[in-house]
């Protein structure tokens, strides 16, 4: 049920469909490239694209802009330490900007680091430390042929059996720090029991290792916890949440995912040792530490939208949101990853464009020819993405929170109905350009329609 109405709006235009053929020969077939105003649908990312609160948009009106010691630095740490349990906070732009104040803090040459799958910009941050980032997914996670079956009521969770196979190869000393990204975005979004939360934490301790949440989408997590495991199922959402999050010996959050803001995140601790480190890094990086690169407004909104990403009708009404839409895609015949994760519907763009091999891209194609059918904007998360890895050719398709309404998803699968329809004319695509860090070139990257 939606507990929210809309208090203020904004105007979308679909444009003509002339105009979006031309606007993607000028992006070089890289959605990244379009300008917003001609995008219908944008379902690029959940990221600091969702609707504040009228709560929220209050509070940004109380910012204290003061360099050191600002009042809302201290709203924002006592939110964190209400709702995450954390008392130690570190905040910074956003959440790549605490990944590398960790992860600058935390990590040498060498050193190797284990995670159920690390997000592109957690990998990307990790190797530019010259460390190595290690997926140890569990199998569910990447079996499409799976469907709903037990294995994929926490397809997200972290595989121990991988990481122990990983640390009797390099040593438990190579690795210093393992990681658990709840809910698992890039697998996904799927969700993470808590229990795999607390193997995670012995196995840490039995190589001696740091263990960090990437608690980017922690309410999320916690709602899939209630549903789905027996212990919880009477727990409130803030209670599952505080419960996770504690076994970590460190956060890195986005506020643009469950801080329910537009910007900003943090490093969060209970190692006053560790705390006192990241200060540093974050002073050459981010900012001074009761700021970290973000305005003091910013952190009072960050600090009204945790507080609310754990109420229940919210977080409940985020994943029912997701879910419905999963199911308007089913119904329309689109093959998508079920069970359905927590902040996005994933096609299988492997099916659905099962004509094109994995060098044409075909999860490319089928992002560029939602833009061109119906002017919806996803994100490709396949061999695009992710070069030199076999994984699934998934589109993903975020919700920004509290914004779209069904009639909008509704448009979307029936654009995604009319692609299909068509779909041996649509053809592959290959690189035109290719930027220096291959772990981030979908962003930038321009491709060209395969001629034939
Ligand atoms: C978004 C995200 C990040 C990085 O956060 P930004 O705010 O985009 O820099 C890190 N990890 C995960 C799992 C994410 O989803």
């Amino acid at each position: 049920m939606v507990t929210y109405r809309s208090t203020m709006v904004e105007r979308i235009d679909l444009p003509s469909r002339e105009t979006r053929e031309r606007r993607l020969e000028e992006a070089g077939y890289n959605v990244f490239n379009l300008p917003a105003e001609d995008v219908f649908i944008d379902l690029l990312t959940d990221s600091g694209t969702g609707t504040m609160s009228t709560d929220q948009w209050a509070a940004l009106i109380r910012g204290d802009e003061s360099y050191a010691g600002s009042r809302s630095f201290d709203r924002l740490e006592s939110a964190v330490e209400d709702v995450m349990g954390f008392p130690h906070i570190v905040p910074a732009h956003q959440g790549r900007g605490a990944e590398n104040v960790l992860y600058g803090t935390l990590l040498a040459e060498g050193d190797v680091v284990l995670n159920n799958t690390h997000f592109d910009t957690t990998r990307a941050h990790i190797a530019n430390q010259g460390a190595d980032p290690v997926d140890c997914p569990v199998d569910a996670a990447f079996d499409l042929e799976a469907g709903e079956t037990d294995a994929r009521e926490f397809a997200g969770n972290f595989s121990l059996e991988r990481a122990r196979a990983v640390v009797d190869d390099a040593g438990a000393d190579a690795v210093p720090v393992v990681i658990q990204t709840i809910t698992n975005n890039s697998a996904a979004g799927q969700p993470v029991s808590v229990e795999n939360t607390r193997r995670v934490r012995e196995f840490a301790d039995e190589i001696d290792a740091t263990f960090v949440l990437d608690a980017c989408r922690f309410a999320e997590n916690a709602a899939f916890v209630r549903e789905r495991e027996a212990e919880f199922s009477d727990a409130s959402i803030d209670e599952i949440a505080r419960e996770q999050l504690g076994y970590a010996d460190a956060l890195v959050m986005s506020g643009k995912k469950d801080g329910l803001a537009n910007i900003g995140g943090f490093v969060a601790t209970t190692d006053v040792d560790l705390f006192e480190r990241c200060k540093q890094r974050a002073i050459l990086y981010e900012g001074f530490p009761t700021y970290g690169g973000m305005a003091g407004r910013d952190m009072d909104a960050m600090a009204v939208g945790l507080r609310e990403a754990v109420e229940d009708a919210y977080a409940t009404d985020r994943i029912e949101q997701v879910r419905t839409f999963g199911r308007l895609l089913e119904d329309a015949g689109v093959p998508i990853y079920t069970p359905v994760g927590g902040h996005a519907v994933y096609v299988d763009a492997g099916t659905a464009l099962s004509h094109l091999p994995p060098e044409e891209f075909p999860g490319q194609a089928l992002v560029c020819e939602l833009y061109r059918e119906g002017g919806v904007r996803g994100v490709e998360l396949g061999s695009f993405a992710f070069p030199n890895t076999d994984r699934p050719e998934l589109v993903r398709l975020a919700l920004p929170r509290r914004t779209y309404h069904r009639e909008h998803l509704e448009h979307v699968a029936e654009t995604a109905t009319a692609v299909l329809e068509k779909r041996e004319a649509v053809s592959g695509l290959e690189l035109a350009s290719e930027p220096p860090i291959p772990e981030l070139r979908h962003f930038t990257a321009e491709l060209r329609p395969v001629s034939r």
